[in-house]
């Protein structure tokens, strides 16, 4: 039977071995005579559930006390004006938001924030991160909007905290397709974001790290149940949690650090990326658009130079259990996303593929 890897942006690959256990967990778990869905929230089990999961985040992440994590719902999209919502209620009239565009997702997310505030793009490219030094900042502005990684455009960065500019800016990122694939300091941030069908669980589940003081700002026509404040106060009950979804993030929490946490991913991250891109930049074949120093390591875009055989190469991949690898709709080519949860023999066969479908085209 062939193996099967799929490499699709999201919803993703998530563990087998993950997926193993909810298998057998799916009727009755660990005794309760219950599934995970039939539940309820607010009882002793789903609470036990949700608490692992919560603390094995914060420990994966390092996340300080003086940080909150939600569980919500509504996606990483919905963040893009629930942020603002929650974030302008102490800023009289005419705020500002800044924000760094790098791609689609950051583009979307400027678009939605025009609706709550004045909104400045203060550095614009979709093929690298613009020079700190020539980013744009409005004094005084409300908050620094930034995807540090870019799904689609395959644009990934930290900033330079060492950048003075910075020390007195709420940081905001959306990190829905890197999160728990590099370190990173969040005490840096003001608030990170992720929707977990990339990196962490099933679609359904959107993460919200928020430091405390960033809490009760809302604007008064903030729904409640999307109120950061009201969701943090209540343990991420408020209203009902999405609650099969956190146990599977919380699988994926556990199985994350028997693999040895972040920096491991890390180090599999690098190897795996590099793998990839050593290839297409070895062939005459493939083409790659993103700077070297801002590639993402988690979604790898590339195109077929002769975008005629576009279809007969996906078509071979398929045949070889390589799935999902036609790139996002809006940009063409091909996308190889090679989450926390892709095995680097995974990466080995696109590599090995590729090299195969070049010399055959070039016989
Ligand atoms: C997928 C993605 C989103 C959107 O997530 P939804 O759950 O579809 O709303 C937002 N930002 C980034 C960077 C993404 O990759």
């Amino acid at each position: 039977m062939t193996h099967i890897y799929n490499f699709s942006a999201g919803p993703a690959v998530l563990p087998k071995e993950v997926l193993a256990q909810a298998a057998a967990e799916m009727l009755d778990w660990h005794g309760s005579g219950m599934s995970v869905m039939e539940m309820s929230h607010r009882g002793p089990e789903f609470i036990s559930i949700y608490k692992a999961a919560e603390r094995d985040l914060r420990e994966l992440l390092a996340v300080p006390d003086n940080y909150k994590i939600l569980f919500m719902q509504g996606g990483g999209l919905s963040q893009n004006a629930l942020i603002p919502l929650n974030l302008l209620g102490h800023k009289p009239d005419g705020a500002t938001i800044d924000f760094i565009h790098t791609g689609s997702w950051s583009a979307k997310s400027i678009k939605e924030a025009g609706k709550y505030a004045k909104v400045n793009t203060a550095a614009s490219s979709e093929t690298a991160l613009p020079p700190q030094a020539e980013w744009r900042l409005t004094p005084g502005a409300a908050y620094l909007h930034m995807c540090t990684n870019e799904t689609i455009g395959g644009v990934e960065y930290q900033p330079d905290f060492n950048d003075p500019r910075l020390k007195d800016v709420t940081l905001v990122a959306d990190m829905s397709s890197h999160i728990l694939s590099r370190q990173i300091d969040v005490s840096k941030y003001g608030v990170i974001f992720a929707g977990a069908q990339k990196n962490i669980g099933p679609a359904g589940v959107t993460i919200v790290i928020i430091r405390d003081d960033l809490l009760g700002k809302a604007l008064p026509i903030c729904p409640s149940a999307f109120d950061f404040k009201l969701v943090a106060d209540n343990d991420s009950m408020y209203n009902t949690p999405p609650t099969y979804g956190i146990y599977i993030a919380g699988l994926v929490f556990q199985w994350l650090k028997q693999q040895g946490g972040v920096a491991e991913m890390e180090r599999r991250a690098e190897a795996k990326a590099k793998l990839l891109y050593d290839a297409l930049d070895a062939s005459d074949f493939y083409d790659t658009r993103v700077a070297p120093a801002n590639r993402s390591r988690m979604n790898v875009p590339f195109y077929l130079k002769d975008e005629s055989r576009n279809e007969a190469f996906l078509a071979g991949a398929k045949a070889r259990g390589l799935l999902q690898l036609k790139g996002h709709k809006s940009v063409g080519g091909m996308r190889a996303s090679i989450y926390n949860a892709m095995p680097i023999e995974g990466v080995q066969a696109l590599v090995t593929y590729l090299n195969e479908f070049a010399a055959n085209a070039v016989k």
